[in-house]
């Protein structure tokens, strides 16, 4: 029976250098307050340095310039990068630019159409080209895709998009966005959807702005990390822009969303556990009535608290990523779901906790707290809202029971049985008077 949490040496060895690099050489970037540009440059040595290690873009299969490293090993591997935000970017693996180069190599593999991997695939790779994905729309339910309104008509060699979309993130830094369409409505959406590969500068693409949101309200157009509103409005894509089959949307979705959420959960994990980081040593360090605060009941039950936490959070995702590697995302839906909703309330609840602890230096900007807490309160939104996932397990779970006007556990209508099962031991007991 293999029942097994430990980590090869060979891996431990690669996570201890990631932890140091992360620490010493990434987060100090943080602070300086680069624009992106300046960022671009700025990291171009360490990217370097993570390519020398063997541990860039992991996330894809060797035949595609990744490390292969499976679902177990990106995990752990996210833990450590998720600590800052600057980590996916050096170790070339950034949110939406990873999610997009998994979902054209899953086009890629359906149709064996290797063109995509010189056009798009490799760019993105080397990080010579942005992408955004556009999925969501203003005007119809994020929650649930079938609702999706923006339509892709063939016409010839071309298709025409025309639709409205927002919340795609680095749509506005973007050189392609990858487009979510109905491509025939008379039939059920998860059959009747398509993705488009649509290269920013074609003609009727306008990038109309920048949401200000939680993590920037005072939005300046153009930054790296920011939410487009975009419209498409007849605009023409060569037929093979088309990625996969014609009706594969869904199905692509699926393949880029499975993983995706697996690195966003161990990425919130690094998040927590800086958070808790900070929160401990402040509670060690803050005297207040007569004590230190980590001598305080309620500092320690969040101190204990969070622990708990946390561990039941990385157990519960460390799983669901070996369940992956096992049997595949679509085998492992529950547990994805379970642990999209319950890491996303740990990140919150740790941050919460942490910035409580600090106090007024805790609400302010002089600690990267704040900033966590507004990031923390956004995956509760993304990659589906936690009450879908919710009804995703309690609707699967519920597959396992049937309805019962007497509870199956109501005592008196238990007893009788029993009493009806076991009358001859029962009278035997009587009569020996035992
Ligand atoms: C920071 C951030 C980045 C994003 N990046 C991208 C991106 O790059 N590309 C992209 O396409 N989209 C992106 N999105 C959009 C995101 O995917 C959607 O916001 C999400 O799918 C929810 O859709 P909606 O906002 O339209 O909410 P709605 O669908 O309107 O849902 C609103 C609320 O209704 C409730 N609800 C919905 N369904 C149910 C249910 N079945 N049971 C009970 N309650 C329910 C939930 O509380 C939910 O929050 C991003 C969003 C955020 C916040």
């Amino acid at each position: 029976m293999a029942w097994d949490f430990s980590t090869e040496p060979e891996f431990e060895a690669q996570l201890e250098w990631m932890r140091g690099f992360v620490r010493e050489e990434i987060m100090p970037v943080e602070t300086l307050r680069l624009t992106h540009p300046q960022l671009r440059e700025f990291i171009k040595p360490l990217q370097e340095q993570v390519k020398e290690r063997g541990l860039w873009a992991a996330h894809l299969p060797p035949e595609l310039g990744g490390m292969g490293f499976g679902q177990v090993r990106l995990g752990l591997m996210h833990e450590i990068l998720g600590q800052s935000p600057y980590g996916p970017v050096v170790f070339g693996n950034n949110a939406p630019d990873s999610g997009n180069a998994e979902l054209l190599a899953a086009g890629m593999e359906m149709t064996g159409r290797h063109d995509i991997r010189e056009r798009w695939l490799e760019p993105l790779l080397q990080g010579t080209m942005r992408s955004g994905f556009s999925m969501t729309e203003p005007h119809t339910a994020g929650s649930d895709p079938r609702l999706l309104k923006t339509l892709a008509v063939k016409d010839g060699d071309e298709w025409v998009i025309n639709g409205r979309k927002w919340y795609t993130t680095n749509g506005s830094v973007a050189d392609i966005l990858i487009v979510m369409a109905v491509t025939n409505p008379d039939v059920h959406p998860y059959q009747g959807s398509s993705m488009f590969v649509v290269p920013v500068s074609t003609p009727g693409v306008t990038i109309v702005r920048d949401v200000g949101a939680m993590d920037d309200p005072e939005v300046t157009f153009g930054r790296f990390g920011n939410h487009a509103e975009i419209t498409y409005q007849d605009v023409r894509v060569p037929a093979d822009h088309l990625i996969g089959p014609e009706g594969s949307g869904f199905l692509l979705a699926q393949t880029r969303l499975g993983p995706g959420r697996i690195h966003h959960c161990m990425r919130w994990l690094g998040q927590s556990q800086r958070a808790f980081d900070m929160m401990c040593e402040r509670a060690l360090s803050r005297y207040t009535h007569g004590s230190y605060l980590a001598e305080k009941q309620t500092i320690q039950n969040w101190i204990a608290d969070s622990r708990a936490e946390m561990h039941a959070a990385r157990l519960m995702t460390l799983h669901a990523a070996w369940k992956m590697d096992q049997v595949g995302a679509s085998a492992s839906r529950d547990e994805i779901a379970m642990i999209k909703f319950y890491g996303a309330s740990v990140l919150h609840n740790v941050i919460d906790r942490a910035i409580q602890t600090y106090g007024s230096l805790g609400y302010s900007a002089d600690m990267p707290l704040e900033a966590m807490y507004r990031a923390a309160r956004a995956a509760r939104i993304y990659d589906g809202p936690d009450e879908v996932h919710r009804q995703t397990v309690a609707r699967h779970a519920l597959k396992n029971y049937e309805a019962s006007e007497i509870p199956s556990d109501h005592i008196p209508t238990r007893a009788a049985a029993a009493r009806e099962k076991f009358a001859g031991m029962l009278e035997f007991l009587e009569a020996e008077k035992v």
